[in-house]
């Protein structure tokens, strides 16, 4: 049996498993003979996670849900592999992650960038049962509470659990935040709020999407919130800014 490296108490991270970056970060919360895992990354890195998992001694048959935090191509890409590895798992994500999934939405899961020439695979993805703020998920007997953050997507989960956020791609150990595109159905405003709640509440750790664990430190969301603010009255941001001073500005220059 591989030995289990736990990150916290019930919480295994499979890049820092793997001691190998294999993509985004893919969380597996056990308890009770049960666990279920939050994102799954890209395909070709499933068949190396499940076996990572099998040689920690996980029955397979036990993992309850596999979880979609949101409907990028880079967290979700594989889980149509993992449902099939994992026939007793029931998928779960937001209404919205659902919609954009099946319908296949390649703009809005980033599988599509055509100005980047990026194209990549994403086979449809049916969602089992969808979950939204105030939802439950149990496992063994912990409980995971579903938050839910709109601002990178607009359908992006996170789940409390205890002390412990799963943040999804909503501020990173560096202060940085999941990118933020109108074509992706970002909103700076909900951003805000999300990053808000987050820095307000009691939670100590968050456990992002990508990179490393960190703490809640008020001064760092503080910071990437002040950030973002700014970004609202900026053009570089184009249609997800809500205004630009300087037309102001010219305004009064034009008419004096
Ligand atoms: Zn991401």
């Amino acid at each position: 049996m591989l030995e289990r490296r736990e990150l916290f108490p019930n919480v295994i991270e499979m890049n820092r498993q793997a001691r190998r970056r294999l993509g985004c970060c893919v969380y597996l919360v056990h308890s009770q003979g049960e666990w279920l895992l939050i994102d799954i990354g890209y395909e070709d890195t499933v068949t190396d996670i499940i076996d990572i998992i099998r040689d920690m001694d996980f029955p397979l048959a036990k993992c309850k849900y596999l979880v979609v935090t949101h409907a990028d191509v880079d967290h979700v890409q594989g889980m149509k592999r993992a449902r099939e590895l994992l026939p007793g798992a029931v998928m779960v994500g937001h209404p919205l992650a659902a919609e954009a999934l099946a319908a296949g939405d390649r703009i809005l899961t980033y599988a599509e960038i055509p100005a980047q020439g990026i194209s990549i695979d994403l086979p449809r993805i049916k969602i089992d049962k969808t979950v939204s703020e105030g939802d439950i998920l149990k496992v063994g007997d912990l409980e995971l509470t579903v938050w839910h953050t709109p601002g990178h997507t607009e359908g992006q989960l996170a789940f409390r659990c205890g002390e412990l956020l799963f943040s999804g791609d909503n501020i990173f150990r560096d202060g940085c935040v999941g990118n933020i595109d109108a074509h992706h159905g970002s909103d700076i405003a909900d951003f805000i709020k999300s990053l808000t709640r987050i820095r307000d509440s009691d939670v100590k750790w968050l456990l992002p999407s990508h990179g490393p664990a960190f703490r809640n430190d008020r001064k760092l969301l503080q910071s990437t919130v002040d950030r973002l603010d700014g970004y609202q009255h900026m053009a570089d941001f184009g249609t997800c800014a809500v205004d630009w001073p300087l037309l102001d500005e010219w305004d009064r220059e034009l008419t004096h």
